[in-house]
Formats: structure tokens, sequence, C-alpha cells
């Protein structure tokens, strides 16, 4: 039961998402694997620029840009990241120039990874944009090209990779109170959610957001990038953070579940168990997962199912959250893959 309801009208805020996203049953997926009820939360239909789960950070992203009465939006992320993509079209949407920096963070991607997916996107939304290599601290990167937009007359307003600090966090601290009362309305619950976890701010948002209204429902990340206690870590400070702007009860670190297990060889590099994700979900359920996130967040899915992590009669919800532009950047992988 809930507790408690969050005003997000307190909060500065631009309507760029299709909410409620709905939730389906994965009948067939289910029936697969001949495991609990699986069912999925479609935050890849959010509706901006092909969606995904940046749509609901840049709501209140975006709305402290205008009340900043910022000129450009500037942000950072890897080449394909969907995070940039998202913010290059809330700027188009609401009159705002962008600016991004992108980390050459993925080895051995021939030169189309440069053209094509997200960037191909990119580039149609009109975002200017510099490359890194690999391993620099993007943040401190983005935050110096503010400093030199702003010697130059600009007025930018920075957003962290991946759109995840409180403000960007407050998406997803509202997508729990949806979840909750999609629930109520529709006589439905579950035991678990799971869903693909980088750079923290769904999953810290989540749990801030079923923590401040009492709902009691655990949210498994899936790492798709670093080891099990740094994103733990990760994840818990910024719920903190975002719990400190609700209002909401504090809570432990062990509250925070990650499974490291479906990284593979590392960030943006498809695993064999993320590929079988990816083909399964098509094959069984007619929809797009990508290779980046929501297919390692699907293998850790199906993995806790073969294993047993679910008890047969659990309800479990998968937050989709997004990424299938990426898939074109790795369609001769995706497609050897496929059988
Ligand atoms: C960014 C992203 C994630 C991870 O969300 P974080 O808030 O960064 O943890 C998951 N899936 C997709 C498709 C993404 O683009």
């Amino acid at each position: 039961m809930t507790q408690a309801t969050i005003d997000f009208a307190q909060f500065p805020r631009v309507a760029l998402c299709h909410q409620p996203t709905p939730i389906e049953p994965m009948k067939r997926l289910s029936g697969h694997l001949g495991g609990p009820s699986l069912f999925i939360k479609r935050d890849d239909c959010t509706g901006l620029a092909t969606g995904g789960n940046k749509t609901r950070k840049l709501e209140f992203l975006v709305g402290e840009a205008l009340k900043a009465k910022a000129d450009m939006l500037v942000t950072q992320g890897a080449v394909q990241s969907n995070h940039v993509r998202q913010t290059a079209a809330a700027a188009c949407h609401v009159g705002l120039k962008c600016h991004v920096v992108l980390e050459r963070r993925v080895p051995g991607r021939d030169a189309s990874y440069e053209e094509t997916g997200n960037v191909f996107l990119d580039k149609m939304f009109g975002a200017t944009s510099e490359f890194r290599p690999a391993g620099l601290d993007m943040n401190a990167q983005a935050e110096a090209v503010c400093d030199k937009l702003r010697a130059e007359g600009h007025s930018p307003y920075f957003i962290p990779g991946g759109g995840s600090n409180a403000t960007g966090a407050l998406g997803y601290a509202s997508c729990a109170q949806e979840i909750a009362q999609q629930c109520a309305s529709g006589g439905m619950s579950f035991d678990w959610l799971v869903m693909g976890t980088g750079s923290t701010g769904t999953q810290a948002g989540l749990v801030a957001g079923f923590q401040a209204i009492g709902y009691d429902l655990p949210v498994m990340g899936v790492s798709v990038r670093q080891p099990h206690e740094r994103q733990v870590a990760a994840v818990h400070g910024l719920t903190q953070k975002t719990l400190d702007v609700l209002g909401g009860p504090a809570i432990g670190a062990d509250k925070i579940l990650v499974d490291d297990g479906y990284v593979g060889e590392g960030y943006g590099i498809p695993a064999d168990t993320t590929l079988e994700a990816i083909r399964l979900t098509a094959r069984q359920e007619g929809i797009l997962l990508d290779p980046v996130y929501s297919g390692k967040g699907m293998a850790g899915l199906i993995g806790m199912v073969r294993g047993g992590f679910f008890k047969p009669d659990e309800r479990v919800l998968f937050l989709h959250t997004g990424g299938s532009t990426a898939l074109f950047a790795y369609e001769d992988q995706i497609l050897a893959s496929m059988g």
C-alpha cells in the first residue's frame, strides 16, 4: 500500500513524456522461460525522439534550465549515448541550443559507429559536438566546456552524464509513483522490478520514489558497466540526495540491489547473454531492446529466472529503458547472433 503522495508540481518541469507508459504482460517470453509471470513497463515509449528513460529526467532538468534562463543545454555521454540524443531533441522542443561532449568509450568499433544510430539523430537535432578519448572525467570535461562557452557569451545549462543528479532522478521518483498508481487502479501488484543500471539516476529515482511514498517494491539493477560495490555505492549516494529533495526518510545501502553478472567485457560491448536477450525478446514479444543497456538488463532478468532467483508464482516487472536506436550501430554483430 502507498502511504503518501509526492506533489511533483512543486518542481520546475517541462512536459516531454507520454505518460503513463503502459505495463504489458510478456506472455510468450514467460512461457518460453517457464518461470514467473513477466511484465514490461514500456519506458521505451516515452515519445521523445524514439523514446527511452532520459525523457523523464529531462522534464525536470530542462525545467531548471528554463528557470535559469539558459540559452543552451550542454551534456556528455559515450558516442552512442541515448541520453545525448534525447537531450538534443529536448533542446529543439523548447528552443534551446545544444552542445555535447562525446567520449570514445567503447574500443574497437569501426568508423560508422560515430555516424549512425544516435550520432545520426544528434546531428538531425542540430547539436554541435566534440569528441574525447576514453577514460577522462567526462563531467569535468563538459563543465570546462561550459566555462569556455560562458566566456564567449553563452548561458549554458550543464546536465551531467545520463542526466543523473537529484534533479534528473525526480523523473524516476515520479515513475515510481506512476507504477504504484497503475497497480492500484489496475488491481495489480509486482514482487520485483528489474532494470539495467548505468549512470544510476533511474534506479536511484525509483528507489527514492518508492521509499518516499512508502511502497514496497524491490528494485534489482543489472549493471551495464561497474562492479557491484561501486554501483551500489553510487546508486545509494544519489538515492539519498533524491530523498533529501523529496523530504523522504533515509534508506540503508542494503536496500540497493545490484547484479553485476551481465556486464561481459565492458560498457557498450554486448556479451553473448546480451545478444541472446535481444533475440529472445524480439522473437518472443516483437519488442526491440538495445545492445548497451536494456539488452543487458533483460539478460539479467533471464539469468535470474533460469537460476531460480524468483518463486514460480511471483510477478516480475521489467523496466524497458529504451535505446533501440543504438541497434543500428551494432547491426553486423546482432544479425550474426540471430540465427
Ligand atoms: C541511460 C540508459 C539506461 C541507464 O539508466 P541510468 O539512469 O543511466 O542508470 C538504461 N537504458 C537505456 C536505454 C539508457 O539509455
